[in-house]
């Protein structure tokens, strides 16, 4: 969706381009052995090679290679056979080699794309300008200590994968869809855990503006330390609205490197351009061009899971579900399956919205993801069967669901114990009727002078005389032939 922001003279739209830092999920670093485990005590999960010690060498972890070109195949990006690992050379106490290895000119995976699925129920495709595999660096610890930094490098080395988007985003709704399905993507595949919190995601948010009609891109500025989807959104909005107003008071936008405020709310200047480092990239003389086989890439290729755009195009096609119903089933891959096993052999719609609105719903309440379900896929589905063959109501379902998610029984075993089974038989339905309406004389006069809608109140009495039991299809049906009689 293109947001258009009004200002004082005039209409201004936005432009988005995201720079993404995901950790690849791998037992070992980029060029060493050491572990990853995140939350581990400081300075335990450092090799040689991550403190840089004089002539330690690095070498290539071929399964960050593999998570790399994986990833790249589920962007269905350009798999590029041979790629360089470049130094990009800067000093920090917390980058003990004195320079990154990263890719430059050559990365390992070239253009893709991305679908985003937005909340109007569009879709809206993002191009993807490269992949590259990079070393993170380690880490300041400023609050430890009053008057010193200490550094932790269990950090140092860990691969990342550098996910460059282009400048096709026109607002935070579009920011915010695409790192969502970037997100979903990753996790399918396995390549990154896509976790904001524990900074196993990350993300530089690129903005500009530029007036409504205008062909011509703004200079942009590059905004750092986002770290949730809310926070890239809410950057992106403070960032649009700042430079509009600064356009707006005839002033010019420098091309800068901010920093995300959360506490704030704010964004604020770090670095200009005219600062900007010089990082005197050269390939790196100790380790050679990384070059992949056909072989290898057609593996990655046979392994690839069924990817959400395919799952939810599938969930459509095969149960007949809406867009918006399948996006949210496929976002994750736990939630497709247990679907899939609740639909299974039965009314898939039906089923859809037990899952969707009920259990989702009920999940969110108790702040549980649905590995920790208290009702599996076989109970929900059995549920649903007593739906379906009219022995209970969709009504008595819902105090049926309500304690399955408490006591974890089957509801077929809640029905029979409570005596919750719907009255189906006519003769008992009629006899309920009978009683009401000769009780509710004077309303029937009423309804017949014209009051059509005391059917409800009808309806109503007989669904109380029964205990919400009775089969309310048959009950209208019978009612209204008691009533035109
Ligand atoms: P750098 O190396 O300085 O970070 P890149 O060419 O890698 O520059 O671009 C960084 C990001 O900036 C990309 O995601 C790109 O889509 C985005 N971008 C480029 N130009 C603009 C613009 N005018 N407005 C918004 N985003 C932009
Ligand atoms: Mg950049």
């Amino acid at each position: 969706m293109a947001t258009v922001i009004e200002g004082e003279t005039g209409d201004w739209e936005l432009v988005v381009g995201l720079e993404v830092h995901a950790q690849v999920i791998s037992n070992a670093k980029l060029f060493s052995g050491a572990a990853t485990d995140f939350g581990a005590e400081a300075n335990t999960q450092v090799s040689l090679v991550d403190a840089a010690m004089p002539g330690m060498l690095p070498v290539i972890n071929d399964y960050c290679v593999e998570q790399a070109v994986r990833t790249g195949l589920g962007l269905k990006a350009e798999i590029n056979k041979v790629s360089v690992f470049d130094r990009k050379n800067y000093f920090y106490a917390d980058l003990p080699q004195g320079y990154q290895i990263s890719q430059y000119k050559q990365p390992i995976v070239g253009h893709g794309e991305i679908i985003l699925d937005l909340p109007d129920g569009h879709s809206r495709t993002v191009g993807i300008t490269r992949l590259h595999l990079e070393q993170d660096a380690g880490k300041s610890l400023h609050d430890q200590h009053p008057s010193q930094t200490y550094v932790d490098l269990n950090r140092s080395g860990v691969a990342l994968m550098e996910i460059v988007s282009e400048p096709d985003m026109r607002g935070s709704d579009d920011a915010a869809a695409y790192l969502r399905k970037l997100r979903s993507i990753l996790r399918y595949l396995g390549t990154c855990d896509g976790n904001m919190e524990e900074g196993s995601m990350r993300c530089d948010v690129n903005v500009s503006v530029r007036r409504v009609g205008d062909n011509a891109f703004g200079t942009r500025t590059e905004t750092k330390n986002v770290n949730s989807i809310r926070a890239a959104q809410q950057a992106i909005e403070y960032e649009a609205r700042r430079q509009i107003e600064v356009l707006e008071a005839g002033g010019t936008i420098d091309q800068e490197t901010r920093l995300w405020d959360p506490g704030k709310g704010v964004t604020r200047s770090m670095r200009s351009k005219e600062e900007a480092h010089d990082y005197r990239y050269f390939p790196d003389p100790d380790l050679l061009p990384l070059e992949l086989s056909d072989d290898f890439i057609a593996r990655i290729r046979d392994s690839l899971p069924e990817l959400p755009d395919d799952k939810k195009a599938r969930f459509m096609d095969q149960y007949g579900l809406s867009a918006y119903d399948a996006g949210v089933l496929v976002a994750d891959r736990a939630p497709a399956d247990f679907y899939e096993e609740a639909a299974s052999g039965r009314d898939p719609k039906l089923t859809a919205n037990w899952v969707i609105t009920e259990l989702f719903g009920a999940l969110n309440r108790m702040d549980r993801g649905i590995e920790d379900t208290p009702v599996t896929a076989a109970q929900l589905g059995g549920l649903v069967d007593l739906i379906a063959d009219n022995t209970i109501s969709g009504r008595i379902a819902k105090d049926v669901f309500a304690d399955m998610l408490e006591t974890g029984k089957d509801a077929a075993a809640i029905v029979d114990e409570k005596g919750l089974k719907q009255v189906t038989d006519t003769g008992a339905i009629t006899a309920a009727i009978d009683a009401v309406l000769s009780r509710e004389a004077e309303k029937v006069a009423e309804y017949k002078a014209g009051k059509e809608k005391l059917f409800g109140f009808f309806v109503g009495q007989v669904m109380k005389a029964t205990q919400g039991k009775a089969n309310p299809a048959m009950v209208n049906q019978v009612l209204k032939e008691k009533l035109a009689g």
